[in-house]
């Protein structure tokens, strides 16, 4: 049996009142997970020493949405993994699309923040996908194949049990498209049996979430996929009554 997850993204929104209001939302209803069950709200930096103040001694936990690849030094702007543990982070998101299309960062960077990230003992939620062009190009596979790839080749295949995949189509972020769940199922099954040419335990345990648009009316049939363990969710985990019913759906 996998670990299965739902994690929040949520991106650049929210302030101190309304994080508030959720957060007390999600404690009040989240029921308590089952054992392999884990719930988890990834939020901007400047909030994490509240989130932590607030979630502590719950059954949620939280994360960043995104760290710097060095470890310290003179990179203004920057947040390393050891200031995330300092505010008791288990996830960092890694090379979500956004960070890679809007920001620049190369799969060679993603890997890096992945490997930065385990070191210091986060769980890394590795992002891939591919966009609709390459969809329509029928490249998708390839994609993917490379964002893994630099993964795989900086941290090694059994970096993998100490992380999570969160496959997420870019055409289907924040855009109410949501790939039908045997779509979604194709591509986690490929990246698993990817993963399982190298080593078949390690693709059996790995966790791997849908991202892209789910919603309260949807994650009960993607999540109901052989090889869909949760999602990474962005604009419905800023509602609490429907981040909980996608919660109730894993
Ligand atoms: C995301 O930000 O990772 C995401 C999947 O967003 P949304 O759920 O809004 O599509």
């Amino acid at each position: 049996m996998r670990n299965k997850l739902v994690a929040g993204n949520w991106k650049m929104h929210g302030n101190l009142k309304n994080n508030s209001t959720l957060l007390g939302a999600l404690i009040a209803g989240l029921p308590k997970p089952e054992s392999r069950i884990r719930y988890a709200v990834c939020v901007p930096f400047p909030y994490l020493a509240s989130v932590q103040d607030t979630l502590q001694n719950t059954h949620i936990n939280w994360g960043a949405q995104n760290l710097s690849q060095y470890d310290k030094g003179a990179y203004t702007g920057e947040v390393s993994a050891d200031m995330l543990n300092d505010f008791g982070c288990t996830y960092a998101i890694v090379g979500h699309s956004e960070r890679r299309m809007l920001f620049g960062e190369t799969s060679q960077v993603v890997a890096e923040k992945y490997a930065v990230a385990q070191r210091a003992g986060l769980v890394p939620i590795l992002c891939v996908g591919e966009t609709l062009e390459q969809r329509d190009s029928d490249i998708t596979e390839q994609v993917i194949e490379e964002q893994l790839k630099a993964v795989i080749t900086l941290a090694g295949v059994e970096s993998l049990t100490k992380a999570v995949i969160a496959y997420e189509p870019v055409w289907a972020i924040g855009t109410g498209k949501t790939a039908t769940p045997q779509q979604a199922q194709d591509i986690h099954q490929f990246i698993r049996k990817g993963i399982a040419a190298q080593d078949k335990g390690i693709a059996e345990n790995l966790t791997i979430l849908y991202g892209g648009s789910v919603k309260a009316n949807n994650s009960t049939e993607l999540f109901a996929m052989p090889d869909i363990d949760g999602g990474l969710i962005g604009g419905a985990s800023l509602i609490a009554e429907d981040f909980i019913a996608i919660c109730s759906a894993v």
